[in-house]
């Protein structure tokens, strides 16, 4: 039997309904949630990415700032960017878009960012309150997994999550995540051995790799839940994800396409963690 589709941007419909109920009490005692984005250069996939989170944002009736930097601008000046916006009382959230020209240090400008205004979840301090517990400002991509799989009503306590890849941004924020909710967890990485042998053996598999087609049926376990976290183009330009999805539907229980999978949550998830800060530094929040 042919998987349950797990539709994405339905979901991320009804998530940001639920926020905006919360945008709309803050706005109610003055405070309008707000967040800056920073883009540097002239990278089109990052134009469209930074273009998506200003609309949801005006969606949801929130603030935003957007900051177009030229490609060679020195570490000094975008540092001062973003000393400004830790400093602008209408800002409650700051997100510089990676990546960055290569002369510029990620790293350093990510640890400038005010860790209460810090909605991409990606500061020290944030990474590290994952580690140990909880974050207010969860990574937005894993984040928005997590809200899928608990929207779409599957459990996770007990269940062998299998996630496949382990940046920074997606694959090691996945895998605590689950972890957090009691799931037993395998990180793949590129230098696996055996892959199919880990990812059979998966109830829920998270691909995070890149890499069109790179997940077919045969290494799915019938009824798993495959979330297919890439973004790929395929030979003919077409977007398309990490998963064979022809082949993975008919063998998994639930599946998410690409577009209209995860892409959609990641972008609520940063909207949902602009109102939390702005909750947060306004007194209203924890
Ligand atoms: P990275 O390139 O930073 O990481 C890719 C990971 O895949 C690495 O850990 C790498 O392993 C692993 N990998 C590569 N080849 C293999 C292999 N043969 N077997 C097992 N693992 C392998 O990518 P990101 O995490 O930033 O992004 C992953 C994908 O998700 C991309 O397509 C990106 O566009 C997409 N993405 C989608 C988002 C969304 O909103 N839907 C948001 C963010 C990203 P190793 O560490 O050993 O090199």
């Amino acid at each position: 039997m042919a998987a349950h589709i797990i539709d994405g941007k339905t979901i991320a419909q009804q998530v940001r309904a639920e926020w905006k109920v919360r945008a709309d009490a803050l706005k109610a005692r003055g405070i309008t949630p707000g967040m800056a984005v920073i883009i540097v250069g002239n990278d089109p996939a990052s134009r469209v990415y930074v273009a998506s989170k200003v609309k949801a944002c005006a969606e949801l009736g929130l603030y935003s700032k957007h900051i177009e930097l030229a490609g060679d601008i020195s570490e000094a000046t975008l540092l001062g960017e973003v000393e400004a916006l830790n400093n602008d009382p209408k800002i409650h959230g700051i997100l510089v878009q990676l990546p960055l020209p290569e002369h510029l240090a990620s790293h350093k400008v990510i640890e400038a960012i005010n860790p209460d205004k810090d909605v991409d979840g990606f500061h020290e301090k944030n990474v590290g309150a994952l580690v140990t517990g909880e974050t207010p400002f969860p990574s937005c991509t894993p984040y928005g997994v997590m809200v899928l799989l608990e929207k779409t009503g599957i459990s996770i306590e007990g269940k062998h999550a299998v996630v496949v890849g382990r940046s920074n941004i997606v694959g090691k924020p996945m895998a605590l995540m689950l972890l957090h909710k009691h799931a037993t967890v395998t990180i793949c990485t590129s230098r696996t051995q055996d892959l199919a042998k880990h990812t059979r053996d998966a109830d829920i598999l998270v691909s995070a790799v890149g890499k069109a087609n790179f997940i077919t049926g045969d290494m799915v376990k019938p009824g798993a839940t495959v979330i297919d976290v890439g973004i790929n183009r395929n030979a003919e330009g077409k977007l398309v994800g990490d998963v064979d999805f022809a082949s993975a539907k008919e063998v998994a229980g639930y599946i998410t396409p690409v577009p209209g999978g995860v892409g959609p949550m990641t972008i609520t998830m940063l909207v949902a963690n602009t109102v939390r800060a702005a909750e947060r530094l306004s007194g209203f929040g924890k």
